[in-house]
C-alpha cells in the first residue's frame, strides 16, 4: 500500500502560519502513534499508543463515582433519536449518516456491478435508520426517559462510545474518528452545576499529576452557520460550556481535551425526562478526549512512557 501520509501530520491549525524554517516539534511523534488508513482524520493505531489510551481509560474508571451505572454504546445510534435532540440545528455539517443500497436484489446487484465498471454506485445508496455516534451521551437521555422519573438525587451515567465529526484534517488533535468517554449526570439544576464544578476542580488535578500544561476557559460549540453564531453567544453568555486547554508544545494553539458541559432542560424536555416534580431534569456531562489526552501525553512527554515524569507514570500506574 502506498504511503497514506504523503504530508506529516501536524500540532495544531496554528502551525500552517509558521515560517517554513520552524521545524514542527511534534513532527516525530505520528509514525509511532498512528498509521493511515486512506482517509484524513482515521487511523490505525499502534501498540505504544493504545497501551497509553487503555492506561487513561483505567484512571477514568477509578475517578468514577460509585453510584454511578456503565454503559457503552456502538460507534452508531438511532437517526430519528438524533434528529430529535436537535443536532441538525447545531451540527449538520458534522453528522455522518449510514446509507445503504435498498431495493431488490436485482437492483442492489446492478448498483454493485457499477463499481465493478467504473460508475457510480453510491448513487443509489439511500439513508438507512442510523447515524454515526457524534458524541457518547447521545443514546443515554432516550434510554434514561424509558424509565419514567427519577429517583431522588437524580442519576450518574459513565458511558463511551467511537465518535464521528466530519472534519477531515492532518492535525494530530483532529480526528473524524475518536473515542470520548464521558460522565452524565442527571439531577436539579443544583446537582448538575455542582457536578461539574466538582469536575473542574478535578479535572486541574488530573492535568497537575499528568504533568501537563493547562488551562480552563469558558467556551462555545462551532454551531452551524450564521443562526450558530447566535447560539454560540448564547452558549458563552450562559457559561454552559467550560474545556480543559493542554497545549501539544509550547508555541501550539491549546487543544481543546476535555469538555464540561451544562444542557439545563433541553434534553430533559426534548425526552420528558422528569425530576422529582413536573419540572423537566436538568442535565450535563464531562467528556474526556481521550485520544487528545493521549497526543497530549506523548507530545509533552515523548514517546517513551518509561520516561516520562514520575507524577505521570504514577498517576496512570505505567
Ligand atoms: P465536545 O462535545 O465538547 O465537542 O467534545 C468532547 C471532547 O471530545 C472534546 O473536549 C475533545 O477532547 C474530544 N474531541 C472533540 N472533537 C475531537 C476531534 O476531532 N478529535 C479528537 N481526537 N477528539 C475530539
Ligand atoms: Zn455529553
Amino acid at each position: 500500500m502506498s504511503a497514506a501520509h504523503p504530508e506529516p501530520l501536524r500540532a495544531s491549525a496554528s502551525r500552517a502560519h509558521e515560517g517554513a524554517e520552524a521545524p514542527d516539534p511534534l513532527s516525530g511523534l505520528a509514525p509511532a502513534l498512528f498509521m493511515g488508513l486512506g482517509s484524513d482524520g482515521v487511523y490505525a493505531r499502534t501498540a505504544l499508543y493504545e497501551r497509553v489510551l487503555e492506561r487513561l481509560a483505567a484512571l477514568i474508571d477509578r475517578l468514577r463515582d460509585v453510584r454511578a451505572e456503565v454503559l457503552r454504546f456502538p460507534p452508531v445510534m438511532n437517526r430519528r433519536q438524533l434528529e430529535r435532540s436537535g443536532y441538525l440545528k447545531s451540527f449538520p455539517n458534522l453528522l455522518g449518516c449510514v446509507s445503504v443500497l435498498h431495493g431488490s436484489e436485482a437492483a442492489i446487484r446492478a448498483a454493485a456491478d457499477r463499481c465493478e465498471t467504473g460508475g457510480d454506485w453510491t448513487a443509489s445508496l439511500g439513508a438507512a435508520d442510523l447515524v454515526l455516534t457524534p458524541a457518547a451521551c447521545y443514546p443515554l437521555y432516550p434510554l434514561v426517559a424509558g424509565r419514567g422519573p427519577l429517583p431522588p438525587g437524580g442519576l450518574i451515567f459513565d458511558v463511551a462510545a467511537d465518535c464521528f465529526r466530519r472534519e477531515p484534517s492532518r492535525m494530530l488533535d483532529r480526528l473524524q474518528s475518536f473515542r470520548m468517554r464521558e460522565f452524565v449526570r442527571f439531577g436539579s439544576p443544583e446537582d448538575i452545576v455542582a457536578f461539574r464544578e466538582g469536575w473542574i476542580a478535578r479535572a486541574r488535578e488530573l492535568a497537575a499529576e499528568l504533568a501537563l500544561p493547562y488551562a480552563v476557559d469558558i467556551a462555545n460549540d462551532p454551531f452551524f452557520g450564521r443562526v450558530g453564531q447566535l447560539m454560540a453567544v448564547s452558549q458563552l453568555q450562559q457559561s454552559l460550556k467550560f474545556e480543559l486547554l493542554i497545549p501539544y508544545h509550547a508555541r501550539a494553539r491549546p487543544t481543546a481535551c476535555m469538555s464540561f458541559n451544562y444542557h439545563r432542560e433541553h434534553f430533559g424536555q426534548v425526552w420528558g425526562i422528569k425530576g422529582s416534580g413536573a419540572e423537566p431534569a436538568h442535565t450535563g456531562c464531562v467528556a474526556f478526549g481521550i485520544d487528545r489526552l493521549a497526543v497530549a501525553l506523548f507530545a509533552n512527554h515523548g514517546l517513551d512512557p518509561d520516561q516520562w515524569p514520575a507524577s505521570a507514570r504514577r498517576t496512570l500506574a505505567l
